[in-house]
């Protein structure tokens, strides 16, 4: 084990030695402290808390946060006071620590976990961004060993990982995490589903991917030949689960998905991105409407990347995505990409980046959240709307029909006006009458264009 102690500090390029002892602190006093528990699947408890903060670790987190994921379970599973972790671990390790501990509580609700926990997780974001980022490879390392468990429980967690988890990582642009988290879950959840597109894709795509090979000795070899220096190229594979819903999306087929094999050529600058596009242009004919310049208009996430779809020559279309080493790092790694950067070199980073930092999500609801607010129906579904929507807004997402019938609201319980302003977390019941239907001034009150196109409808 002091072996992987050794092997997890490695990855910490930028940690000094006070930092290096206080990790190794905290794995000591963590296997000193689960000395003699195990998990179900016969192993030391301590490996869990071993791998998930080496999870962290990959992650590139900071020092705190890998300390607080050697005790993430420390108040739950021994007798360890909330002041001894203070004492020996300053406060900030308490802060997160605690946070996990109180998601960690919600196994024991009942029916309605997942969205009260969907609730809770995003609250518990809105004070650091650390807590999430713990839980999150808590999480993994729970997906990554699921065969262990009962099946009943495999098949609940591993839903709450494709609802849940796996979103929540796609937001903060970690698609190294989210893609992880779906590809471990999507069995258990769609067994059916699961074994389909996998024949589907086995059928379709092994001699594809052969293909693929050749075709990228080609791009390389066409880059080489217009003087092309210090570049590298690799290909993925689409995630099964995100291939998946995209199969469904298409009505099963598997023809019009063009993204399923992809080349990513990483460069070295910008304008390497352009001039690397244009050389695959002149050789291989795009497909028309598939060219995405994701640098000059990145996505919301703050993904950076120029995207285009070129037909090979023999029949097969392959995606090709050219980014810079920078980008690239950024879209696996999202906010946990800069969260080791400590004043030092942010030049580089996009505003939303920049506004994930100080891993306090005031500043993340600035960005992603802030355009949105997230309210409840009274069974505990989460819904969200543009920031200043009404509750007619509210009705006419849930169902056009609810919209056009709709006669009042409550707000937390309470009969409010049916143009009230929807504030964060508020629970929102509609209340429908057969003979109530939409007016012009209701347009006056919504925000949302597809309410406004169902009144407008009506009228
Ligand atoms: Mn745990």
């Amino acid at each position: 084990m002091e072996k992987d102690l050794e092997k997890l500090i490695s990855l910490l390029i930028k940690a000094d030695e006070e930092e290096k002892d206080f990790i190794k602190k905290a794995y000591e006093f963590a296997r000193v402290k689960h000395e003699g528990q195990r998990r179900l699947s016969g192993e030391p408890y301590f490996n869990h808390l071993f791998e998930t903060a080496k999870n962290i670790a990959e992650l590139g987190m900071d020092t705190t946060t890998i300390v607080a994921g050697f005790l993430h379970d420390i108040l739950e599973d021994t007798e360890t006071p909330p002041e001894m972790i203070e004492k020996e671990f300053g406060k900030e390790v308490l802060f997160i620590v605690l946070g996990v501990s109180k998601l960690g509580a919600l196994k024991y609700h009942g029916a309605d976990r997942h969205n009260e926990s969907l609730r809770k997780l995003l609250l518990a974001t809105s004070k650091d961004i650390r807590v999430l980022m713990v839980k999150l490879c808590d999480r993994l390392h729970n997906m990554r060993t699921l065969s262990f468990l009962p099946l009943e429980k495999q098949e609940r967690i591993a839903r709450e990982t494709l609802e849940i988890y796996a979103p929540i990582a796609y937001r903060l642009g970690i698609r190294k995490l989210s893609r992880e988290l779906e590809d471990l879950a999507f069995p258990f959840v769609y067994k059916d589903g699961y074994a389909e597109i996998s024949s589907v894709f086995k059928e379709n795509y092994s001699e594809r991917l052969e293909n693929l090979e050749k075709f990228m000795k080609s791009v390389m070899k066409e880059l080489a030949k217009a003087s092309f220096v210090n570049f590298r190229s690799d290909y993925r594979v689409k995630g099964l689960y995100s291939l998946y819903k995209k199969y469904l999306k298409n009505k099963k087929d598997i023809e019009k998905i063009y993204d399923i094999l992809a080349i990513r050529l990483t460069v070295e600058k910008t304008e390497d991105c352009y001039r690397a596009l244009g050389i695959i242009h002149s050789s291989w004919k795009p497909l028309p409407g598939r060219i995405k310049d994701y640098i000059a208009r990145p996505k919301q996430n703050g993904y950076q990347s120029l995207h285009t779809t070129v037909f090979t020559g023999n029949g097969d279309l392959v995606e090709i995505q050219i980014r810079t080493e920078e980008m690239h790092h950024e879209s696996e790694y999202g906010v946990a990409a800069h969260a080791l950067y400590k004043g030092g070199d942010r030049k580089h980073l996009t505003p939303w980046i920049e506004s994930m930092l100080p891993h306090s999500v005031t500043e993340i609801k600035k960005d992603f959240l802030s355009e949105r607010i997230f309210v409840f129906t009274p069974k505990g579904d989460v819904v969200d709307l543009p920031v200043g929507s009404s509750a007619i807004d509210f009705a006419y997402l849930i169902h056009s029909d609810i919209g056009n019938k709709m006669s009042g609201v409550k707000i937390n319980g309470k009969l409010s006006p049916m143009h009230s302003i929807l504030k964060e977390g508020e629970i929102i019941e509609i209340i429908t009458n057969k003979s109530a239907h939409p007016n012009r001034k209701w347009l006056d009150y919504t925000k949302t264009s597809f309410a406004r196109k169902h009144i407008k409808n009506f009228i």
